[in-house]
């Protein structure tokens, strides 16, 4: 069963409209390269569509009608957004649910060293990692530093074209016949994505006593500079989250720039896709629910993870303050509700033909993508949704013209992978997999068609009106 590809039919008003959506998608994902700058920036873009705080309704005692919109903020990390629906909300909502986290390089807690006049920063990758394609290669740092008073210190680093950068070495091809013996996977190993910050000593001057410069003078200068620049010391560092990510900006693909280059697609093309159909949907009459949440690369887990009560709470909130009090209309509502769980599929790859079916794969540029069902090894830690919903889904995405394919990530036994689907389906709710195709997944710079991004867009938009 072939699925067309979505570029023979756009009308002119369509590809404005691609290139309108893409041009803010780019910008998002180049702005934002944290789970917490994905979170500021949601929000911001939702009080601009005049979403108002949970939590202030909640203070003011003022009953959600429908129309009414408002988000709730978790730990900076995790974010939702509600559009109260005609319909009660005890019959169920729709949720379009994705992950802000994306996999990188974390700053350890005691992370500075030198060695032979280089000062590092020691890191622990996060998320599923080739290290070796962590190298050589532009880096910034991403994140906070939280100090014993209560502050916290917002850092960015190596985006601006006045910025410095960092790296991580890689061997010179003269002398690596023993690495290039190697597997990949031991090529670069976890203890030598080192990131390089520095090579000038400070001077001590004569007469003065500095035991700690005199012994590690470049780290010396490197703390110093992070003193001036960020007013931290280097014990704050002990409460930090920094993120190492690659330096630069996302970019159109290819000479026809049907396709964008970026960092962190993996899963802010689903997230930024499903915020803006979230904002833009016009008086559902079923609740409209988005879901950005964190911690998906590392297995859902924590406070910000799809696995914590802050979804299950916040709806219990939302519930009380819009009169339908008590513990069954929240379990009803969970249950007769409807969520597209949206993690980026594996597209197919020619290069790598060996390890796709090339029927149950999905192609760059043939849209929106379904999989009933993820996991590994027989299906196991899938969610495998109902065939009626599947039914469902189909009827809402032809009805509303929305190019969409089916597939499996890879073949049979070839891997597999997870999402949060599972998560959201214990409370009896219907979910599916879908989302958008990406070329060298998990990769620093990955690849996706932007033609599948205006389908995930579209797609989303014609769920949030399913009634
Ligand atoms: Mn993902
Ligand atoms: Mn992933």
């Amino acid at each position: 069963m072939e699925r067309p590809n979505a570029w023979k039919d756009y009308t002119e008003e369509q590809l404005d409209q691609l290139h309108y959506l893409c041009e803010g998608y780019k910008a998002f994902i180049s702005e934002n390269k944290t789970e917490r700058e994905c979170c500021a920036a949601a929000v911001a873009m939702a009080e601009e569509a005049g979403y108002v705080s949970l939590e202030s309704r909640i203070e003011e005692g003022r009953r959600l009608v429908p129309g009414d919109k408002v988000y709730a903020v978790n730990r900076d990390k995790t974010l939702m957004l509600l559009q109260l629906g005609t319909e009660p909300l005890e019959a169920g909502v729709n949720i379009l649910g994705a992950h802000v986290d994306s996999p990188r390089l974390d700053v350890k807690q005691d992370p500075v060293d030198e060695k032979n006049e280089l000062a590092t920063l020691d890191t622990h990758y996060y998320g599923g990692v080739k290290k070796y394609q962590w190298v050589a290669m532009p880096l910034a740092i991403h994140g906070v530093v939280a100090k014993k008073d209560g502050t916290v210190v917002s850092v960015v680093i190596g985006e601006d074209d006045d910025d410095p950068v960092f790296c991580i070495t890689d061997l010179l091809p003269h002398l690596a016949s023993e690495q290039m013996g190697k597997k990949a996977t031991e090529v670069i190993e976890g203890e030598m994505l080192d990131v390089l910050v520095g090579n000038r000593p400070i001077v001590v001057k004569e007469g003065e006593k500095d035991g700690d410069a005199e012994k590690s003078p470049v780290k010396a200068g490197v703390l110093g500079i992070l003193r001036d620049l960020l007013d931290i010391e280097e014990e704050d560092l002990l409460s930090a989250e920094l993120e190492v990510v690659p330096a630069g900006a996302a970019r159109d693909l290819g000479l026809d720039r049907s396709m964008i280059l970026g960092y962190g697609q993996d899963d802010r093309v689903c997230a930024y896709t499903s915020l803006v159909a979230q904002l833009d949907a016009e008086a559902p009459a079923r609740t409209a629910v988005t879901l950005l949440v964190d911690k998906e690369e590392i297995g859902s887990v924590g406070a910000t993870g799809m696995t914590s009560r802050f979804f299950e709470n916040t709806m219990a909130e939302v519930l009380e303050l819009a009169g339908e009090t008590g513990p069954l209309a929240l379990r009803r509502c969970l249950a007769n509700s409807n969520m597209l769980s949206s993690d980026v599929s594996a597209g197919f790859d020619p290069t790598f033909a060996s390890v796709f079916e090339p029927k149950n794969s999905c192609y760059l540029g043939h849209g929106l993508t379904f999989n009933k069902y993820t996991g590994a090894r027989g299906k196991s830690g899938s969610n495998d949704a109902d065939a009626e919903y599947l039914a469902t889904i189909r009827r809402v995405m032809d009805e509303g013209g929305v190019h969409f394919q089916t597939a499996e990530l890879g073949k049979v036994d070839a891997g597999g992978g997870g999402t949060i689907a599972y998560i959201l389906a214990t409370y009896g709710m219907n979910v599916v997999d879908c989302g958008v195709p990406v070329l060298s997944m998990h990769a620093p710079w990955e690849a996706t068609s932007k033609a599948d991004v205006y389908e995930a867009y579209r797609g989303y938009q014609e769920f949030l009106k399913l009634a």
